[in-house]
């Protein structure tokens, strides 16, 4: 792997692309109507609403983490990391679908406190999966 300015993470996509991750979770089991109707009982559930991350009980911030806001703030803080010009974005938009995304180069403009919040929320968005240290992303 290429060894990339590490202070890039400082501008403001990368910066948006860490307020997303750390903003998708909230303090304190779910307590929407569902949650509560079934006892806490998520074993029903396609998508998961609380989570244990480090230590602590967190729910998911639906409202802020469909895929569409995964899929904008990934694409605006990668273009601007790696620092790709025009048509290295264009085939990047391109193939942004069928493409394996590494996750370690995701790692590089994340925040190294918000990387189990990262890979405990990438499984849980639609049509998009995590094996091992590649991220895929399916159209729909
Ligand atoms: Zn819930």
């Amino acid at each position: 792997m290429i060894e990339f300015d590490k202070t890039r993470i400082s501008l403001k996509p990368s910066q948006n692309w860490n307020e997303w991750i750390k903003n998708a979770f909230q303090f304190g089991r779910c307590e929407c109507i569902r949650c509560r109707e079934s006892d806490y009982d998520e074993s029903a559930y396609r998508y998961k609403h609380t989570f244990e991350i480090d230590g602590e009980i967190l729910s998911r911030r639906f409202a802020t983490t469909p895929k569409e806001d995964f899929e904008s703030n990934l694409k605006k803080a990668w273009i601007s990391f790696y620092r790709l010009d025009n048509s290295k974005e264009e085939i990047f938009i391109k193939h942004f679908y069928d493409t394996s995304h590494s996750l370690l180069e995701i790692y590089e403009f994340t925040l190294p406190e918000l990387k189990n919040k990262l890979v405990a929320l990438i499984p849980e968005i639609r049509s998009v999966e995590l094996s091992g240290n590649l991220v895929e992303i399916s159209r729909n």
